[in-house]
């Protein structure tokens, strides 16, 4: 479905050294598969899925989807950035329906739709509410439930609970793993989490440090539904020293 191919992206700049973030990076997601790219800070994961989303080009290379080339383009994705995008001048029904409005749903049908799944997102008791009044891991439901209005095939998710407590976190988890199994989206997740990582994802690339280039690819051989206490089995931990292994490797 989705295919970055050689792709290397420099930044050049007039007053500094010119930065290679990527280099010569080759990764696909099949549909419906969930897939992750875990590697340290600042190895350019961010830089790849902004052009997923055609928010910048790479400098070499090229993004398919669906066998058509997507480089510089937007609108192909559902891209949910690492910053919290709500608007804080708008409730939370006002806020998750921007994608609606994009796409020209009338007002009062698109909070209609979005209402009927506020529930699914533990949000129903804070539509009117504005997003400062509520939680971190409520405000990153209400950012999931805007990025999945885009009504899209592929979501690309860059970090979506590095700031939440180890708790919430793990709610989180959950919840988002049973709420996939309903959508049936095929998902493009950056994590540096490792534990996440296996736990959410069919397939996982591991990057080098700066500049990101692609050490390895893990398969996960966990069933579905995946639960918390896979956490502690012995695949699991086996992945999971597999990846360390990779992460730490030349
Ligand atoms: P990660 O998401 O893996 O932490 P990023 O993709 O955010 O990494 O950044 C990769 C590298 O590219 C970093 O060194 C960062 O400072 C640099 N970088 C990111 N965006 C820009 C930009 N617009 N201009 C110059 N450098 C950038």
């Amino acid at each position: 479905m989705l295919e970055v191919r050689n792709v290397t992206k420099v930044f050049y700049s007039d007053k500094y050294e010119d930065l290679t973030a990527l280099k010569d990076v080759s990764l696909f997601v099949v549909k419906g598969e969930f897939v992750s790219v875990i590697g340290p800070s600042g190895c350019g994961k961010s830089t790849l899925l902004e052009m997923i989303a055609g928010l910048s080009k790479p400098t070499k290379g090229e993004i398919y989807l669906n066998g058509q080339s997507i480089v510089g383009q937007k609108g192909n994705v559902a891209y949910m950035p690492q910053k919290d995008v709500l608007f804080p001048w708008r409730t939370i029904i006002e806020n998750v329906i921007v994608p609606l409005e994009i796409q020209g749903v009338k007002k009062a049908k698109a909070k209609e739709e979005a209402l009927n799944l506020l529930p699914i997102f533990g949000l129903e008791k804070f539509a009117n509410h504005y997003p400062d009044m509520l939680s971190g891991g409520m405000r990153q439901r209400a950012n999931f439930l805007r990025t999945l209005l885009f009504r899209k095939d592929i979501m690309l998710l860059d970090e979506p609970f590095g700031k939440l407590d180890a708790l919430t976190k793990m709610q989180m988890h959950e919840w988002l793993l049973k709420i996939l199994e309903q959508v049936n989206k095929t998902v493009l997740l950056v994590t540096h989490d490792i534990e996440e990582a296996i736990l959410l994802s069919d397939r996982i690339y591991i990057f080098s440090e700066r500049p990101g280039k692609i050490k390895g690819e893990v398969v996960v051989p966990l069933n579905r539904p995946r639960t918390q206490e896979m956490i502690t089995s012995s695949t699991f931990i086996q992945i999971k020293k597999q990846l360390l292994n990779l992460l730490k490797s030349d």
